[in-house]
């Protein structure tokens, strides 16, 4: 038996499955395995689907015996367990959800189903995707693979860090600020946002609805426009689901970038105090020398509305959270605490027993930025600087194709490091939140290791930013670059076999 599968990506392990050289029920068997072995190291899953996996792996087996099964068939993936699943726990990392099983699939999970995908489980994420470590889940925080002292990156922290120790071939994430991209840089994965609008919210559970959007995490551009082709596409039952054709993001990989004008935001480039690290740098660097090697243009231009950010998204996320949490009451679904007084008491002990820390005060800032005294002054500012930065992005691709930036000002920091500072923590972020307050597609691929502050070699990700439904341009660039070198093959040392 070929023992290997873990260091095949799914463009890969499509082949093999389509050719017959190994079924759905074996692979599936072994990242199951793998899975059994290895998380006890990283706490990447909340739930295994042991039973429900390979049932569906042997109904893929059955398909691709008859012939004509679509590419996924077969291929195990898992989910970020933000999507509701169908009669599988759906925790949102939350002991508000501890005990919810839904009764219907997320649309995400529902199209990749019939796209043949087999869904290996659920991972481990920040309690309702709030964070930018893993630490804030209440089964615990997830390890990066590449240093299990350090964080895997948040919010969906379990699904990068199951992907870079290849428990998984690939996985699902969402991005409300950064949390495909930035957990995809601290773990040397591949991961891309789609344009909001792109892939459907249905069943996804709400954080901040204006800014949420599912995306792939996998090891290589070519995986991620397979997953991507998938889950993409109209819903009906989304309201902000676009009605627009799904291209086949499989099918401009090759082109070459000769020509391509790659923007460079001086923003994002040599921060003097803004905790940017300058290994970091270098490496972004040099991933840019190599562009221009490929025929690339590179191109200085300004974003110059960036610094204003963080603080816009501070106030528009936890507005929109307090208004989407206010469902979790301890009534209609979710915890209930004991033996309530009365209702008010039922309310109010509900939401603080099972919300933690970190949700409770997104929940308070949100409810007093829309507070009446205060919504012109809080809510209404920040939208308006949303515009700002939106026009910014609109005016530079006028002159560029895409834009290329540091995913993160440094790599992944360890755990505990920023727990007790929220605005440290909340400044991981400052390269890309900017693309979620304009809804804008962007990616983040490896493209080096920089050292730590503890002095350890960690992933470094590139980030490139495309205009309104450019994701096969983005897939192109960053497929492109990894054809040229081999940083996305790199897997951790404790990982490898
Ligand atoms: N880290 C950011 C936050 O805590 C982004 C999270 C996300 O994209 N879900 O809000």
């Amino acid at each position: 038996m070929n023992s290997n599968y873990h260091t095949k990506t799914v463009t890969e392990l499509s082949a093999m499955l389509q050719a017959g050289e190994v079924s759905s029920v074996e692979l599936t068997r072994y990242f199951l395995d793998r899975i059994k072995s290895s998380d006890d190291k990283l706490n990447s899953f909340i739930t295994i689907c042991e039973q429900q996996a390979l049932a569906q792996a042997a109904e893929s087996d059955e398909k691709l015996k008859a012939g004509n099964a679509p590419a996924l068939t077969g291929v195990p993936i898992a989910h970020k367990d933000i999507f509701c699943t169908d009669g599988v726990k759906t925790s949102c990392a939350s002991k508000m959800l501890d005990n919810f099983i839904s009764p219907y699939d997320a649309t995400v999970v529902k199209n990749m189903r019939a796209a043949g995908v087999v869904m290996l489980g659920k991972t481990n994420m920040d309690e309702f995707a709030m964070g930018s470590s893993n630490e804030t889940s209440y089964y615990g925080a997830v390890k990066n693979p590449w240093n299990l002292a350090a964080v895997p990156g948040g919010s969906s922290g379990g699904s990068a860090a199951a992907v870079g120790a290849r428990l998984a071939p690939a996985a699902t994430g969402t991005d409300t600020g950064g949390s495909i991209r930035q957990p995809a840089a601290f773990c040397g994965i591949t991961g891309l946002k789609p344009t909001y609008g792109r892939v459907s919210r249905f069943g996804m559970i709400a954080f901040a609805s204006s800014l949420d959007q599912a995306g792939p995490m996998g090891q290589s551009a070519s995986d991620c426009a397979l997953l991507l082709n998938a889950m993409a596409g109209f819903d009906e039952k989304d309201s902000t689901s676009i009605e627009k054709a799904v291209p086949d993001y499989s099918a401009d990989l090759n082109k070459p970038l000769h020509g391509l004008r790659i923007g460079l935001p001086k923003e994002y480039f040599n921060i003097k105090d803004g905790g940017m690290d300058a290994a970091v740098e270098a490496a972004i660097n040099t991933a840019l020398d190599q562009y221009k090697a490929m025929g690339a243009e590179l191109i200085d231009i300004e974003l110059p509305n960036s610094a204003l950010s963080v603080p816009v998204y501070y106030v528009v996320a936890p507005a929109e959270c307090s208004a989407n949490l206010s469902r979790f009451d301890g009534v209609r679904y979710g915890y209930r605490c004991d033996n309530p007084k009365d209702l008010n008491d039922l309310y109010t002990r509900s939401r603080g027993e099972a919300f933690g820390m970190e949700v409770q005060r997104r929940i308070m800032v949100g409810t007093y930025a829309l507070s009446s005294g205060y919504y012109d002054a809080y809510y209404l500012k920040a939208q308006k600087c949303r515009h700002l930065i939106s026009d910014d992005f609109k005016k530079a691709f006028e002159k560029v194709d895409v834009i290329m930036a540091p995913t993160t000002p440094a790599t992944a920091f360890n755990i505990g490091e920023k727990t007790d500072d929220p605005i440290a923590m909340y400044l991981s972020d400052i390269f890309t939140i900017a693309v979620n307050l304009a809804g804008i597609p962007a990616m983040s691929i490896p493209v080096g290791f920089a050292k730590s502050s503890t002095g350890e070699t960690m992933p470094v990700g590139l980030q490139i930013m495309g205009n309104y439904f450019a994701e096969a341009k983005l897939l192109n660039v960053a497929h492109q670059y990894q054809q040229q070198t081999d940083w996305h093959k790199q897997m951790p040392e404790e990982f490898k076999a």
